[in-house]
């Protein structure tokens, strides 16, 4: 039976992304085997992260001060705009070695069966940005998946009073898929074949 701070240390783990029961109970025998200091490295890395790093206020990307490298950036082209789910999809497009411009993360994705709606999202923000002017060109990079779809559609619409060409990357990912995982050529290419959306 395994009760008190164990037990809150494996519900912990388990709120983790791909960490099922199994996989938590293993972190957590981990954790209670290892050195104290690892274990308090591990909780200090945790809070700092919190503390320190927080949405860029221009594109929304995790970052330590108030504008992100990226947006910062007097190299990047900042005429066209990457829209990505998350952070994970961010680092997939950078990570092609393909995109040169400026990216919004949207942190979800419209999905009506888990309540998640425009709101909940920033897409308004996306917006205010492209009505603020200086944007030519807007990249729907969501996930090819049933929700990634619908947001980008959603987007698509949102944008459509203000004129700004809209496109979609190219279908070089598998469908249901997630940006995270496709390759980096195969994201390079999805992106330079990217059409009209
Ligand atoms: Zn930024």
């Amino acid at each position: 039976m395994i009760t008190g701070p164990i037990k809150n240390l494996i519900r912990e783990f388990r709120k983790l992304p791909g960490v099922g029961e199994k996989t938590a109970m293993r972190l957590a025998m981990h954790v209670l085997g290892a050195p104290r200091q690892n274990a308090k490295a591990l909780a200090d890395a945790l809070i700092e992260v919190k503390e320190k790093i927080r949405p860029c206020s221009a594109c929304f990307s995790m970052t330590e001060g108030d504008i992100c490298e990226i947006c910062a950036s007097p190299r990047r082209n900042r005429a066209l705009i990457c829209v990505v789910e998350d952070q994970a999809g961010l680092m997939s497009v950078e990570n092609s070695g393909t995109f040169f411009g400026l990216y919004h993360v949207l942190w979800g994705r419209l999905s009506p069966i888990d309540g998640i709606g425009p709101e909940d999202i920033k897409v308004g923000e996306l917006v205010k940005r492209v009505a603020a002017g200086g944007v030519e060109e807007v990249i729907l990079a969501t996930n090819p998946s049933v929700d990634g779809e619908a947001t980008a559609l959603y987007i698509k619409k949102a944008l459509s009073p203000q004129g700004v060409r809209v496109t979609r990357i190219a279908r070089g990912i598998p469908v249901g898929g997630d940006l995270e995982y496709a390759d980096a050529l195969t994201l390079g290419r999805a992106l330079e074949g990217r059409s009209p959306y």
